[in-house]
């Protein structure tokens, strides 16, 4: 930021300039001394009886914050995602109802155990997976439901939850980008029998790559726990089931803790951004933000978005195009998964529509309030509105 003063008949008239010779990005983590100090201590003192001190304590403060009784830590959240499936006995034959709209790696964890991602639509306000579609997808064959908590926005788990005990279905959350979301007053990744997070570079909380999987259920903690470690029994070198290694290493759970130990702050400061945007673009016509469709919703806002609903003769990439010559750094949203070669096309109209007009705005931590105002105008200014 830098202030110009040019004096005029004895006056000095300033005015603000924004000068952005970098491009503004669309995440970025929040790094301060406690992660380094961490991270150094684990790679100095983090070896023979110590090699997982990092690992137990971060996954017993993981279990606290999101409320569940059980947390085992990943080197992904598709990882994650994987085990529970195979921890629920999902395999071939068997379908799983997840939303069109969401990362490929939903889709990926369920092909990977043999099974068949089938494509529900989803809702226009929340961009999260439309209880309806569900119930219109479910067949003999469908053994789970997979809710995503899209850009942070809790899915309808109450809803959800009804569907799956009137049919007999499992829920797998893929609470990836929801750290801190909250629906009634409960954490999202806490609603399902599993859940599981992503503390992947871009993510709310980082470790660099990353995921964490929680339960309630002893049972299938044991069993997931069985299956991440190889199949092992016990401690020993005897195997009784073909396993999986998705460990976390003691030096990603280091930082890992250290953003636990911040993550008050680093959702306050999502939120705070949202709240920056829409004051700066709640005003214009044809634009939507997120959007909360009770009070009892509490997203974490890991991406504010917007949807161009009008037509504003530039479209999406176009304007994102434009927003990249300025310096400022967007996303699409997700297309289809079911558009992707590998899968038949489901046409969900609603996920095809956000996927085309949909954008992701720079939500990285170390934005400024300033930076926030020169990206809105911009916006503003392309759309000529
Ligand atoms: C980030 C993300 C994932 C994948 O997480 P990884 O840790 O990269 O495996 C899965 N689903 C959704 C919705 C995501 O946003």
């Amino acid at each position: 930021l830098r202030w110009s003063g040019h004096k005029r008949r004895g006056v000095y008239l300033y005015e603000i300039i924004l000068i952005i010779n970098k491009m503004i990005l669309t995440a970025g983590p929040s790094i301060t001394q406690k992660e380094i100090e961490y991270v150094t201590d684990a790679i100095t003192n983090g070896h023979g009886e110590h090699w997982a001190d990092y690992i137990k304590k971060f996954e017993k403060s993981f279990a606290e914050y999101i409320g569940v009784k059980y947390a085992l830590s990943t080197s992904s959240c598709t990882g994650a995602l994987h085990l529970a499936l195979v921890a629920l006995g999902v395999g071939k034959g068997d379908e799983v109802i997840i939303p069109d709209c969401s990362w490929i790696a939903t889709a990926s964890s369920i092909c990977y155990t043999g099974a068949t991602p089938v494509f529900a639509d989803v809702l226009p306000d929340t961009w999260c997976i439309n209880p309806n579609s569900i119930e219109k997808n479910i067949t003999e064959r469908t053994k789970a439901i997979m809710p995503v908590h899209l850009y942070g926005h809790p899915a309808e788990m109450g809803v959800i939850k009804g569907i799956a005990i009137r049919y007999n279905l499992k829920i797998v959350e893929d609470a990836a980008p929801s750290v801190g979301t909250e629906l009634c007053w409960k954490k999202t990744g806490s609603f399902g029998d599993i859940g599981c997070f992503s503390f992947q570079g871009a993510k709310l909380l980082s470790t660099g790559e990353g995921g964490m999987l929680v339960t309630n259920n002893t049972e299938l903690f044991e069993k997931v726990k069985h299956y991440s470690e190889h199949g092992r029994l016990g401690t020993g070198f005897d195997i009784s089931h073909i396993g999986f290694k998705y460990k976390m290493s003691n030096l990603q759970a280091a930082m890992g803790l250290a953003q636990l130990e911040r993550v008050d702050e680093l959702v306050m400061k999502k939120r705070l951004l949202y709240q920056c945007y829409k004051e700066n673009l709640e005003c214009v016509n044809g634009i939507s933000l997120n959007k909360v469709s009770t009070q009892f919703e509490r997203p974490n806002y890991w991406m504010t978005s917007i949807i161009l609903e009008e037509d504003f003769n530039i479209l999406r990439d176009g304007v994102m195009l434009k927003l990249k010559e300025r310096n400022i750094d967007t996303r699409p949203f997700f297309p289809p998964i079911s558009s992707f070669p590998m899968f038949k096309d489901a046409n969900n109209s609603v996920s095809t529509y956000i996927g085309q007009n949909g954008i992701n705005l720079p939500s990285g931590h170390n934005l400024t309030y300033e930076e926030v105002v020169y990206i809105c105008n911009t916006i503003k200014e392309i759309l000529g509105v």
